[in-house]
């Protein structure tokens, strides 16, 4: 039932969006979430194919690719276009280097990535065994004038679960970061302080919305892009539609 809802109102939604669209001026800006990006197995991993197909049709449609700066600063005021998407990539996979990079650069477009600071820390919690970016990689992309490298946690662990010098020392980067994204989306009011306190100039939760202004800057929503979501989805995911039915769900959530 619940999903019955879910698909006929984003449905009702999408249709009205892009009913009104021409005499509107929205200002959707956005943040994809991808992990992966190859055949493997999981939720979370996009092929390639599929990722360049969702950058294709984002740019089709009109939207630019934009830095996590530019979102900070948009947060903050300043303007940016008005169909804007930043793209990130967590966990640090090494495919990073290999499949997306290639790609990001046809389109000229900047991303960040979130990596770990203890890779055997982290592997129970990824639950796969593909593999990480090493020091060598690292480096590699981070001398790339698009990418920025954010910090994902030491282990992978749930922040939401945790207090004290552990929390303190899972936030902490070892290396100078602007950006913190909280591992499997998880916090809690007192990790949102240690990231504040710990110095980064902003932090990204998971949830399904649009990036709006005089929102925190320590839980700016991001997108997961999955393995299914095809390019439709993919423009539906940064369009008003997701605004607009993240405000719907938050109203009815007992329903949809
Ligand atoms: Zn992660």
């Amino acid at each position: 039932m619940k999903r019955i809802l879910k698909v006929c109102l984003s449905s009702v939604l999408f249709f009205l969006y892009r009913t009104i669209e021409p005499w509107c001026r929205f200002s959707e800006v956005s943040i994809l979430a991808y992990h992966s990006i190859s055949n493997a197995p999981l939720d979370t991993a996009v092929t390639s194919k599929m990722f360049r197909t969702h950058l294709s049709r984002l740019k089709a449609d009109g939207y630019s690719f934009i830095s996590l700066s530019d979102v900070v600063a948009y947060q903050g005021g300043a303007s940016v276009p008005c169909k804007a998407v930043a793209l990130t990539f967590d966990d640090g996979y090494a495919d990073f280097e290999s499949a997306a990079l290639p790609i990001l650069d046809e389109f000229d477009a900047p991303a960040t990535i979130f990596v770990m600071g203890d890779e055997v820390g982290a592997r129970s919690a990824l639950g796969n065994a593909l593999p990480l970016l090493n020091a060598d990689a690292l480096a590699r992309v981070r001398a790339h004038p698009r990418i920025e490298i954010g910090y994902h946690s030491r282990t992978h662990a749930n922040l939401g679960k945790l207090s004290g010098s552990v929390l303190e020392d899972e936030v902490r980067a070892p290396f100078v970061a602007r950006y913190f994204a909280y591992p499997g989306g998880n916090y809690s009011a007192k990790a949102v302080d240690v990231v504040r306190v710990a110095g980064y100039d902003a932090a990204f939760s998971i949830k399904r919305d649009l990036v709006r202004r005089g929102k925190s800057r320590w839980l700016l929503p991001r997108i997961v892009v999955l393995k299914d979501d095809g390019e439709k989805d993919v423009v539906r995911y940064v369009s008003m539609v997701q605004h607009w039915y993240a405000m719907f769900r938050s109203l009815i959530k007992k329903y949809v």
